[in-house]
């Protein structure tokens, strides 16, 4: 196809080009990197393996041999400074031996209902993430909070509140930069609540790319911090009794140029079309928690007293609520579920929202969208949820629900059993 003719030749003729790096994701989202020799991989693109048999999730031991397929439509390149010398990054796709997509792959997943859409019925699917995180004292404040049971902020600025030139809007600057030189199109970038507490808005882009750019605004932004000695963390909620930190999905659907959501006599403008969607989320939204919020830690942000939801109710203000839905026009008008937290896989993440706002069903629940209903508050309860639901197993497969409720569960039991009292050690993920 064109794109990969263009790439292929922009690679082997670009000299200051020497490896690519192959990014793909596992079941929970953890991002691995892959280089390649540039000759090599111009050479073998085709017939690319790896050994998947150490990436949690994937492959039993005896069938490890995975293939790597190339996604030449999602390249990039990344400052030296933050990447490396002489390299540019691509993300790959995880093939089975057979050459069917593998189920694990979840960006796979998520591309193939994507592409679907749009082939058969000319829908684009649209999503921006409001990604919060902190900035710590010290590369290795994750390891250290092991020790010390704490994390140390780098300044006590709030909202929107620092020097120009403090060390937390420098790491955002930077940050911003990393994003504008790699063509991403940032809106505004700021302080957030909490000390040390940082957010970037971006536009809204096709699903695919915009769950790339989560994973790509994680890792440039980890490293940027390590580069200036400190951690940057998307813990959930890291630090008891200050804001947690969320990762707000806005989510859109359009056909041509018209956004399905927007209609300017609906309620709170949004459309009918929008409403619905908003429904089947309320509906499953037990069903997909687990995804949303995949980590003993994120069940601890939830909490209405800290701007986290924890009430599965769609409302126009109220931030309790999982979703809300914001101002907007005719281009902007979007549904926001504000459950998601940072650590959740966002191939994942997002397959779940747009497959169940789209596909799934719509209680009969009396006055759904202001019942008082609650999320889990615990990570045990989410996992019962998912792993009993016949939604989550229509829409993954039994396969991927059994590995994945697997791993979550290994994941609660390495953690203290403390229903609803905070414990001190969340579970710390390099996410
Ligand atoms: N940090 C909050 C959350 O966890 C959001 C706060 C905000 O964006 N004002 O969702
Ligand atoms: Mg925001
Ligand atoms: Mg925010
Ligand atoms: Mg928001």
């Amino acid at each position: 196809d064109e794109i990969r003719e263009k790439r292929l030749k922009y690679l082997s003729d670009e000299k200051r080009i020497k490896a690519v790096t192959v990014l793909f994701s596992d079941l929970e989202g953890r991002l691995h990197l892959l280089d390649y020799d540039k000759k090599f991989l111009l050479g073998s693109y085709e017939n690319l393996t790896f050994d998947g048999s150490s990436i949690r999730g994937f492959t039993a031991q005896k069938e490890s041999d995975l293939r790597l397929g190339i996604d030449w439509s999602a390249f990039y390149w990344v400052p030296a400074d933050i990447f490396g010398n002489g390299k540019v990054l691509v993300f790959g796709s995880v093939i089975d031996k057979d050459g069917t997509p593998y189920s694990g792959d979840l960006r796979g997943v998520l591309k193939k209902y994507s592409d679907t859409l749009y082939a058969e019925k000319g829908l684009t699917l649209n999503a921006a993430n409001e990604i919060e995180g902190f900035l710590f004292a010290g590369r290795d404040a994750e390891r250290k909070f092991h020790e010390t049971g704490k994390f140390e902020f780098i300044n006590t600025g709030g909202y929107y509140h620092v020097l120009p030139l403090d060390p937390l809007r420098q790491f955002i600057d930077t940050s911003a930069e990393v994003q504008r030189s790699m063509g991403f199109q940032n809106e505004k970038d700021h302080p957030e609540v909490a000390p040390s507490q940082f957010e970037i808005n971006y536009s809204y882009g096709e699903v695919v790319a915009a769950a790339d750019q989560i994973q790509l605004y994680k890792l440039l932004t980890r490293q940027i911090a390590n580069n200036m000695g400190y951690t940057a963390s998307f813990l959930p909620k890291p630090v008891v009794g200050v804001n947690g930190s969320g990762m707000h999905t806005n989510v859109s659907i359009s056909k041509g140029k018209t956004n399905l959501f927007w209609d300017e006599k609906g309620q709170e403008q949004l459309s009918g079309y929008g409403w619905e969607f908003i429904d089947r989320i309320l509906t499953h939204a037990l069903d997909i928690c687990l995804v949303l919020n995949p980590s003993v830690n994120s069940y601890r942000r939830l909490d209405p007293h800290f701007e986290a939801p924890n009430q599965i109710k769609a409302s126009a203000t109220d931030r309790g609520s999982m979703v809300r839905v914001p101002i907007g026009n005719s281009r902007s008008m979007r549904v926001e579920v504000r459950s998601v937290a940072p650590d959740a896989n966002p191939y994942l993440a997002l397959y779940s929202i747009f497959k169940t706002g789209i596909d799934g069903t719509t209680s009969k629940i009396e006055n759904l969208r202001q019942a008082e209903r609650y999320l889990p508050d615990n990570i045990y309860s989410a996992i019962e949820d998912f792993k009993a639901s016949k939604w989550i197993g229509q829409i993954l497969g039994a396969d991927v629900q059994g590995r994945y409720t697997d791993l979550k569960q290994a994941s609660a039991d390495r953690c203290p059993r403390a229903l609803g009292t905070f414990v001190k050690a969340p579970e710390v993920q390099y996410h």
